[in-house]
């Protein structure tokens, strides 16, 4: 069985982290979307109300092959233990991937795991910073995050 790790802090989960778990769902048997606890950066949103709302999105959607957990420690360390045979992060531009081509060395080195790129595709102009500051700024920013996660942003 082929199983994906999708590692990330997801705060909040957008429509473009959507599309990547969308996309590496038809390509591996199983998807775990990891969200990284890191007890040096807080949240801005709780990290298990948002595990909740990626699950429900997943099931509304259909996508019954993809899981939401939080996790801490390193993200290869709990890719192996959950015997996860590659690691996947998103693409949008060049910039991204030169932080995560840094990133997929590491954890080869650390963990012996490779990584999978996929691409953002139209998705590219969203990030959770650019969701972030839209709700500060009081904007409409509903159409970026899936519908189960502007219900806990509000
Ligand atoms: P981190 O804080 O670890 O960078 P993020 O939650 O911001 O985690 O992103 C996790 C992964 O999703 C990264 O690989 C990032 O490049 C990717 N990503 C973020 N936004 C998008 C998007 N709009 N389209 C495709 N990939 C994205």
């Amino acid at each position: 069985m082929s199983i994906g790790f999708y590692a990330g802090s997801f705060d909040p989960f957008t429509n473009g982290h959507l599309h990547i778990v969308s996309t590496a769902s038809k390509m591996f048997d199983k998807i775990i979307v990891g969200i990284g606890v890191n007890e040096t950066k807080t949240r801005k949103y709780d990290k298990q109300l948002m595990q909740q709302a990626i699950n429900k999105t997943f099931l509304e959607l259909g996508i019954t092959n993809a899981e939401c957990i939080v996790y801490s420690g390193l993200t290869v360390d709990k890719a192996n233990e959950l015997n996860c045979n590659f690691l996947i992060r998103g693409l949008r531009n060049s910039k991204d991937y030169e932080a995560e081509e840094n990133l997929a060395k590491i954890n080869y080195k650390l963990g012996g795991l490779d990584t999978i790129f996929i691409r953002a595709n139209d998705y590219d102009i969203i990030s959770s910073t650019l969701v972030n500051e839209l709700k500060k700024e009081g904007k409409d920013y509903s159409s970026f995050v899936p519908k189960q996660i502007y219900e806990i942003m509000k």
